[in-house]
């Protein structure tokens, strides 16, 4: 029977030193890519959301601040369960994908004049970064 070891990814013969399992970089990425744990595989759908949801207020705020109707945001299938980190003030909370943010407000149509739920999209700003304390905010 023939010993030669095969290669995980592609079943070649493998050659060159002993242990080796792959043939090369590109073999042994696209074993491990196809053998990705569960885990894994949930956090880059999270990612994935993230930087679309990012894409989509980078696009609807070209110029650092803008005010969108809800609905905007649904039909371009932005995620509000997702977002890298939140920043609250005395107005709202603003919800950060990045160094894209929004925060949730209600204001009167200008077509209808009926309250209608908005986001208020901003580019993130150096004093967001302050220390964030989640327990501050228990009742
Ligand atoms: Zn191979």
């Amino acid at each position: 029977m023939d010993n030669t070891p095969l290669c995980l990814s592609c079943n070649r013969p493998l050659v060159g030193r002993i242990g080796k399992k792959f043939c090369d970089a590109q073999c042994r990425n696209s074993y491990h890519n196809q053998h990705k744990r569960p885990d894994e595989k949930y956090m880059q759908e999270v990612n994935s959301r993230l930087r679309q949801n990012r894409r989509i207020l980078r696009d609807l705020c070209p110029e650092g601040k803008a005010t969108v109707r809800r609905d905007i945001l649904e039909a371009l299938h932005f995620d509000f369960n997702q977002f890298t980190s939140i920043y609250p003030t005395q107005k709202g909370v603003y919800y950060l994908c990045y160094d894209y943010g929004y925060m949730p407000i209600v204001q009167n149509s200008t077509q209808t004049g009926h309250p209608t739920q908005k986001v208020l999209i901003i580019q993130k700003q150096d004093f967001m970064n302050q220390p964030f304390d989640p327990w501050k905010y228990l009742k």
